[in-house]
């Protein structure tokens, strides 16, 4: 049994905590009376523990959300750990930085490509194709580094530069001048003199991608 008051006249009956909501014994029949509506009365007791139990509530959702945060900053970490061919954020980002820079021709600013990534689950394994429509399918192995997928994400946009995903002249003069530049001007990598830059392309690619693993590495330890 519990103390119900009444708030206007302060009299009381006892009752149990719990009653139906027509109990009348909810109700100070006195007060009603006097008044257009039906006058309630409290029950303090209840209300303390009703009281306690959502502040007890409160700091369960508190302790919850805290837990929350500490398990996605947890999850943010192991994410940073994660290989960079794993980090589509990072390479995205790379991506845009790339097709950002002031070297492209004027179809690359205008209708800027987009980027599809795709894995391979072969350790070598990477490719990538540049397509009219302006998208750039990007495969990489789980062997990719981020020097080399920073230089197919650079030759792909080059291939976009140059023939707009058509397949016109693959690694032509243009296309090669072009993609060193870029590769000179995204990483400040310093390349050797342009005769001893490799005719075919794919050796090209290697030369490249090795003076970027230079730059980044040289930038790490700075
Ligand atoms: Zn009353
Ligand atoms: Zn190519």
């Amino acid at each position: 049994m519990k103390r119900w008051l009444c708030e206007t006249c302060g009299r009381g009956v006892n009752a149990p905590e719990r009653m139906r909501t027509n109990d009348s014994r909810r109700y100070c029949l006195t007060c009603s009376a006097k008044s257009p509506t039906l006058v309630e009365r409290i029950c303090p007791a209840a209300k303390t523990r009703r009281k306690r139990k959502q502040g007890r509530r409160t700091a369960k959702a508190a302790a919850a959300k805290s837990h929350r945060v500490e398990k996605a900053v947890a999850s943010k970490g192991q994410l940073a750990e994660l290989p960079w061919h794993q980090r589509d954020d990072l390479i995205r980002a790379e991506f845009r930085r790339l097709v950002r820079l002031p070297i492209w021709r004027e179809r690359v600013a205008r209708y800027k490509p987009r980027l599809k990534i795709r894995r391979s689950s072969t350790r070598w394994h990477d490719s990538g194709r540049a397509k009219w429509s302006g998208e750039i399918v990007t495969t990489f192995g789980t062997g990719a580094d981020r020097a080399r997928i920073c230089e197919l994400l650079t030759h792909e946009i080059c291939h976009y530069a140059t023939d707009g995903g058509r397949g016109g002249r693959f690694h032509g003069d243009k296309f090669r001048g072009l993609l060193v530049d870029a590769v000179r001007v995204a990483y400040g990598a310093t390349l050797d003199a342009d005769e001893e830059i490799p005719r075919r392309a794919y050796s090209l690619d290697t030369v490249l991608e090795c003076a970027i693993r230079k730059t980044l590495t040289e930038g790490e330890t700075r």
